[in-house]
């Protein structure tokens, strides 16, 4: 027999899916309700209150029965006119990319090397040469580990006429501050699969007023992805189709727990254990001689996933395999930095004392 749920929280330490507490999962062994009457209105109504402190904004948060993909596709149908900006330095910034020329955008796009982060400035010299309408950019890079200084590159953006900034903030938003209003994002989004710590199978977003607008003329955003009716519906707490209603049983326990904690001893909890991530390398190469490093540089790390540069002869798959004898699930690198690094995913409700066992594990693997 399988091991009470209780019993094997704290293993999981995938950059997401994250590992859920064992109260949310059993939130969602409940009876159903119907998507149209006033109990799921009450439901959603106390789903709002939660989200919105969540974002940190004062609009209404629309919930998608999608992954996260969907929203990113939303943001481009529903925001974006023509000529697409795409801010590139890693696997999800270029799909984000790819996501908007598949829905026939014209996309450029600004490059850094996978690990790096943004620079503002270098997203303002872009902008003043080009006639774009919309930029794209991955607050925290998941499969680099990186973090984008988005309260920056978004007031770069607004210095620019008539440019939307749309973001994905999928291992930022309820791990990492992310001030939605304060920073006038246009539309920001994330799943429930990572930060949030939720199962996967729902997404949230943010518009702004002016992305509203463009979404009333957008030609090409269909009807599973149309933001005028996420909205409409939500004026009456429902949404456009029917919900996961399961998931969302889920998000109510989850957004119980978050409020409890408090959004700023979230991020700070993360921060923590992005910083021991961080220590324990320099501990593996001063006292191990274990040639390791974090591969974004200081300054642009992401509180929520940790990519770890491995030394040369060190193959990811066997260190991600060495910890699985363990009994702990890491993250291996992701798409081309496979067999050089490994990402530790401390996100959700992940605590600094189950990171130091997982931290214990490497340790044995690597030395
Ligand atoms: C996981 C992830 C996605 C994709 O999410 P899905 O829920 O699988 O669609 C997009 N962006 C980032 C940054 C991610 O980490």
């Amino acid at each position: 027999m399988e091991p009470p749920l209780s019993e094997v929280f704290g293993r999981f330490f995938l950059p997401g899916p994250t590992e859920v507490h064992p109260d949310v999962l059993q939130a969602q062994a409940r009876a159903l309700i119907g998507h149209r009457g006033p109990a799921i209105k009450e439901l959603m109504g106390e789903l709002q209150t939660g989200l919105k402190d969540v974002f940190r904004t004062e609009s209404p948060v629309m919930i998608s029965t999608s992954s996260a993909t969907g929203l990113m596709e939303a943001a481009v149908r529903n925001g974006a006119r023509s000529r697409v900006l795409s801010l590139v330095n890693g696997a999800f910034s270029a799909r984000f990319a790819d996501i908007a020329r598949a829905c026939g955008l014209e996309v450029d796009t600004l490059d850094v090397e996978w690990g790096q982060a943004l620079s503002p400035d270098a997203v303002r010299d872009r902008l003043s040469g080009g006639d774009y309408d919309a930029v794209t950019v991955v607050h925290s890079e998941t499969s680099t580990g990186a973090l984008n200084p988005l309260a920056d590159i978004s007031r770069a953006v607004r210095e620019s006429d008539d440019v939307v900034l749309l973001v994905d903030s999928v291992t930022g938003v309820g791990g990492v501050e992310v001030l939605s209003d304060e920073w006038q994002l246009d539309f920001v989004l994330t799943g429930s699969q990572k930060a949030l710590a939720l199962p996967p199978g729902l997404a949230f977003g943010v518009a702004s007023e002016r992305l509203m607008e463009r979404s009333k003329t957008a030609t090409r955003k269909g009807v599973y992805f149309d933001l005028e009716l996420f909205a409409k519906q939500l004026d009456n707490l429902q949404t456009p189709t029917t919900p996961a209603v399961s998931l969302l049983y889920a998000l109510a326990e989850q957004l119980r727990r978050i409020s409890a904690e408090g959004m700023v001893s979230r991020w700070a909890r993360h921060r923590t254990m992005a910083e021991r991530c961080e220590q324990w390398v320099a501990t593996m190469r001063a006292e191990h001689g274990v040639g390791l490093s974090v591969l974004a540089p200081e300054g642009a790390r992401s509180p929520t996933v940790t990519c770890v540069a491995l030394p040369e002869d060190v193959e990811g798959p066997s260190v991600v395999a060495g910890v699985k004898e363990r009994g702990f699930v890491i993250g291996g690198g992701y798409g081309k930095l496979k067999s050089t690094t490994f990402r530790i995913g401390h996100m959700g409700d992940h605590s600094p004392e189950e990171l130091e066992a997982v931290l214990e594990a490497l340790e044995e693997v690597l030395t």
